[in-house]
């Protein structure tokens, strides 16, 4: 029976620092031949640039064949449900299928009806498991043990998947995690700290992760604009002063709205070392969903 990556729940603690382990043997661009002969299939029909060459690098420096679906001539367009699309991308012989999809639980369906294992690269507000991982990995690579750290996620959260993932991975790890944004971005959730005040929650936490606002997954506009947002809930180095602070976002970056020109450019500014991970954490979840 295929493993599946659908929620970071769908792997045990032990699991995830097995991954890490391994992972660990990437971050210096190595390649191997360990999955020579495996084909791996990304399947994106929401945008994405970060992900899906991530998993298109991590693929070929395993040595897999790697086949990346473009959305606008994929068969959805064309009337074909996922269901079906699924089984003919099974039928190719792909090892492992990524998708990315605007509705919550697509990969999970899709998992119940292939031999290939699924790995969610983004299910709608709900979950982006490979990003937390990822951000996991890189906040233990900068703070060490984790357990008992603390952590504030500001911005959209109630749209963000890669929040609803950080959230469960995080606190399992032993992070305390405090959401920070204005009302209308928060989650209806009583078991979490939240806040409104960015200033004062920057002085008690020893890593910031900020988030795009996710404009697209709004009904209507709730907010009254990017500018407005930006002047309660930006991350400066005003903000930051000189305390030592990690910061994450996932991308992709809303200069001079979620982080400033400052921050982006600082030591302390985690983001293009968060992408480097993600090759090496995704080449490790490779192998593990393929090879066991
Ligand atoms: N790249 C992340 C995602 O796909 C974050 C974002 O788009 O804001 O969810």
């Amino acid at each position: 029976m295929a493993r599946h990556l659908t929620t970071t729940a769908d792997f045990s603690t032990a699991e995830i620092e097995a991954v890490f382990e391994r992972a660990r043997l990437y971050t210096g661009d190595q390649t191997s031949q360990d999955l020579r002969g495996r084909l791996v299939i990304n399947i994106f029909f929401e945008n994405s640039t970060r992900t899906r060459s991530s998993f298109e690098v991590a693929a070929r420096r395993l040595g897999a064949e790697v086949v990346s679906l473009d959305v606008a001539t994929s068969s959805e367009a064309k009337g074909e449900t996922l269901h079906d699309t699924a089984a003919n991308l099974d039928a190719m012989g792909a090892s492992a299928i990524v998708v990315r999809h605007k509705n919550a639980g697509v990969p999970k369906i899709l998992s119940q009806s292939v031999s290939a294992s699924v790995v969610n690269g983004g299910d709608g507000a709900h979950a982006h498991p490979t990003q937390a991982l990822l951000d996991l990995f890189t906040l233990q690579e900068a703070l060490g043990d984790v357990q008992g750290k603390k952590i504030a996620i500001v911005g959209d959260i109630k749209s963000s998947r890669v929040a609803g993932s950080n959230i469960e991975l995080l606190r399992r790890f032993g992070m305390e995690v405090i959401l920070v944004a204005p009302p209308h971005f928060l989650p209806k959730r009583r078991d979490i700290a939240t806040s409104w005040d960015l200033k004062a929650t920057a002085q008690e936490v020893d890593a910031i992760m900020a988030l795009r606002t996710q404009t697209e997954r709004h009904k209507s506009p709730l907010y009254a604009s990017l500018a407005d947002y930006a002047t309660d809930f930006k991350v400066t180095q005003e903000i930051l002063g000189d305390r030592d602070v990690v910061v994450l976002h996932p991308g992709p970056v809303h200069r001079n709205v979620d982080l400033d020109d400052a921050v982006l450019s600082d030591a302390r500014c985690l983001v293009l070392k968060q992408v480097r991970n993600g090759v090496a954490v995704r080449m490790a979840l490779l192998h593990k969903l393929i090879l066991g």
